[in-house]
């Protein structure tokens, strides 16, 4: 398995600059998820990856070489887009050995190969059945085996689970990763669903409008997002726009006490995240601001439960697992909602970049 490097690589649909300049790099056996909203350049940027759209410039390495002008066939490259894109007339095996036998591959290696694959896949005794005789699962995971039959470099993946119910796919999502892990292929996969990314990727690529907006772990985008695009996509987040103070951040009549955000003078105009998670309900925890809160909806969903409110800084969501806080809220009831202070992100204007 081979790493690969994206250096300066942009593309330009006339006028529409659909990636901005870029660089990455896929390390070797890893899961990368490149993760954004609709139109922000995810497809694009793996079509060039793959050879299938021609980079308006910079160059793609594959360990060291350089790819860029390689034709896709050449790159054996696997690829698993949105649709399956499976032969309908073929049976299951005749699907998963295709590019096999189209290359030459004698009978008896392809049949082998094809067997081993559907054993990888899970779907051995479905060898004869014809690809509308499956369900959307099952078909996904003959694209998987046929994307695996060549051997590839590295596997990628265009939105692989959107055809897919919600229960299905978070199953298969392990599934998919556990199946990486074992094969050990650099796998680069386009979703916009943050879940999804989450669950499957080592590393997370965060795009907005062509740009790559923070490249990091799950868990540092998730607790450290590099900007308030990023704390808005991953997760939930509370917002408010404030002014720095000496002492923290003033919102509205009341300064949110957090250190001095480096970088900041008195008087700049930031905006603050807050997870649901952080904020807590009648505490008598000093380390953070005390708000008046009253209750606005409660919103109970099993594993989590969500408290509204309306504060003196604005609405907030408070969220606690089950058995975290044991105490009834009712619609109008009074609060206090403590914040922690190393609980907020401070994003600078304009573009409300982080600190
Ligand atoms: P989605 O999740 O909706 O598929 P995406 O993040 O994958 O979106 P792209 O399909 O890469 O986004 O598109 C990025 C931008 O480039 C969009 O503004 C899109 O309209 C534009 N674009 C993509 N392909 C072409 C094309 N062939 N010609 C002109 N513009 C294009």
């Amino acid at each position: 398995m081979i790493g690969l490097s994206l250096k300066g690589i942009h593309k330009d649909f006339g006028s529409v600059r659909a990636v901005e300049t870029t660089d990455l790099d896929f390390a070797e056996g890893e899961l990368t998820a490149l993760l954004g909203p609709s139109g922000c350049g995810k497809t694009t940027l793996l079509r060039m990856i793959a050879g299938l759209e021609d980079p308006s410039g910079g160059a793609i390495r594959l360990g060291e070489r350089d790819i860029t002008a390689l034709p896709a066939h050449k790159r054996r490259f696997g690829m698993v887009f949105q649709s399956f894109a499976l032969f309908p007339h073929l049976s299951v095996r005749e699907n998963v050995v295709y590019s096999l036998v189209i290359s030459g591959t004698s009978k008896q290696d392809a049949m082998d190969t094809g067997e081993r694959l559907l054993d990888l896949v899970q779907l051995k005794e479905f060898g004869d059945r014809r690809i509308g005789e499956l369900s959307g699962g099952q078909r996904q995971r003959v694209a998987i085996a046929r994307a695996l039959a060549q051997e590839p470099d590295v596997f990628l993946l265009d939105e692989p689970m959107s055809a897919l119910d919600a229960k299905l796919r978070e199953d298969m999502q392990v599934e998919l990763r556990l199946l990486q892990q074992r094969l050990g292929i650099t796998t680069i996969v386009v979703t916009h669903d943050q879940r999804e990314a989450m669950t499957m990727a080592d590393k997370i690529v965060v795009m907005s409008r062509g740009k790559v907006e923070q490249v990091g772990p799950p868990q540092d985008i998730y607790h450290r997002p590099a900007n308030a695009f990023v704390a808005d996509f991953i997760g939930k987040a509370n917002f408010y726009d404030g002014v720095v103070e000496k002492g923290g951040v003033r919102v509205a009549d009341t300064v949110l006490t957090r250190d001095p955000p480096a970088g900041f003078i008195n008087g700049s105009d930031v905006r603050i995240a807050c997870r649901p998670e952080t904020p807590y309900l009648d505490s008598n925890d000093a380390n953070g601001t005390r708000i008046k809160a009253k209750v606005t909806f409660v919103r109970d969903v099993g594993p989590a439960r969500d408290i509204h409110l309306e504060t003196e800084i604005g609405p907030m969501i408070v969220e606690y697992a089950r058995g975290e806080n044991q105490r009834d809220y009712v619609v109008g009831q009074e609060t206090i909602v403590t914040l922690p202070t190393d609980g907020l992100h401070v994003f600078a204007k304009p573009g409300w970049a982080a600190e």
